[in-house]
């Protein structure tokens, strides 16, 4: 017998059939009738880190296509990667369609919508593996870390499940509602970083 054929397994080419079959998503019936677009996660695979938020904005994702873009949350939230020295990240929600209420407001997804949802989170964090998982808000971290798990941001302190860390901040929709300082918001994003050095996994000055 002959040897057997080497299977090259291409993480960019596993994400893009997975973007494909989150696009064909119509499993809840009150976000397929009102998105404009589905919103795939999006950035390096495999990461190194992966940001989690709640769900494409009216006036962001869900007019370009790309989570935590197009919109203020986004803004922040991408500066805030770029500046704490944050590099192959990947950026995703707990829901991938844009849920609103009659009157056309974002609204908080519903528990069905995010459990509706979580095959293709989770199928997102198999292809870009991650060692942490920032979760962006308590709404993220609840359902990631287990409603149990009280959420610090301040502390900072994450928690293991199957082999990632997941990591509590808050949203930056409520940093730029002036709810938690900028200020502060910079320093959770370096202790983040300090996290990523302490666990090998990222190095000062590379951002690569
Ligand atoms: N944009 C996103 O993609 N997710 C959020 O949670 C907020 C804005």
């Amino acid at each position: 017998m002959g040897a057997a054929p080497r299977i090259e397994y291409r993480p960019e080419i596993a994400l893009w059939r997975l973007r494909a079959s989150i696009q064909a998503c119509t499993r809840c019936e009150a976000l397929v009738r009102r998105r404009s677009r589905v919103v795939p996660g999006d950035g390096s695979v495999p990461a190194k880190v992966v940001f989690v938020g709640i769900a494409p904005g009216r006036l962001g994702g869900d007019r370009t296509g790309i989570p935590f873009s197009g919109d203020r949350s986004g803004q922040l939230l991408r500066r805030m990667i770029e500046r704490s020295g944050l590099n192959r990240v990947f950026i995703t929600n707990l829901v991938r369609c844009n849920p609103r209420d009659a009157a056309g407001r974002n609204r908080d997804p519903t528990t069905t919508e995010i459990a509706q949802c979580r095959e293709h989170l989770l199928a997102e964090f198999a292809i870009a593996r991650p060692r942490i998982v920032a979760c962006l808000g308590r709404i993220a971290w609840k359902e990631l870390a287990g409603r149990a798990t009280p959420f610090l941001p301040r502390q900072g302190k994450p928690v293991e499940i199957d082999g990632m860390l997941f990591f509590p901040m808050y949203h930056p929709a409520f940093v730029n509602r002036g709810a938690y300082p900028l200020r502060l918001y910079t320093k959770d994003f370096a202790r983040l970083f300090r996290l990523c050095i302490r666990r090998g996994i990222m190095r000062r000055g590379l951002t690569t």
